[in-house]
């Protein structure tokens, strides 16, 4: 566990400071309706942690939280209203927006929920219909 690598983050303002440790699960784009009216843009670049590999370093009292569903904790600066990462609990997961760490070697492998794009990535990586079969969705490929 010793020599796995630490990245730094924080919110918009820097009122809120986090770390991520290792590995994440996995990385990739996500084209839902929910995530776009969260982010107010048209795609969201996500990272996905096992919790324990999310620390918030700074300003840990600075954070909201709003649940729309059971399924998406999502967490920003009370300062500055930059978001900050989403806790997925059934998944057992979190989802640290790959934007805001710093020098992270972002390695996206998949497109998600690409049903719901507005924004078509030509980029060769697969899209999924909704979510993979291990994830709980139907794991179908769509066209790019
Ligand atoms: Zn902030
Ligand atoms: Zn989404």
């Amino acid at each position: 566990m010793s020599n796995e690598k630490t990245y730094t983050g924080s919110c918009f303002c820097g009122e809120v400071e986090f770390t991520v440790t290792g590995e994440p699960a996995v990385m990739g784009y996500c084209h839902c309706d929910s995530c776009r009216h969260w982010s107010a843009g048209p795609v969201s670049a996500f990272t996905l942690w096992i919790p324990e590999a999310v620390q918030v370093t700074k300003g840990k009292d600075n954070i909201g939280t709003y649940n729309k569903t059971p399924q998406s904790y999502r967490k920003w600066c009370k300062t500055c209203g930059g978001h900050i990462f989403t806790e997925h609990p059934d998944m057992g997961l979190t989802d640290v927006s790959a934007v805001l760490i710093q020098d992270f070697p972002f390695k996206p492998g998949v497109h998600v929920h690409y049903q719901e794009t507005v924004l078509h990535i030509k980029d060769g990586l697969p899209k999924l219909r909704d979510l993979p079969k291990e994830a709980g969705g139907s794991g179908e490929v769509l066209p790019e």
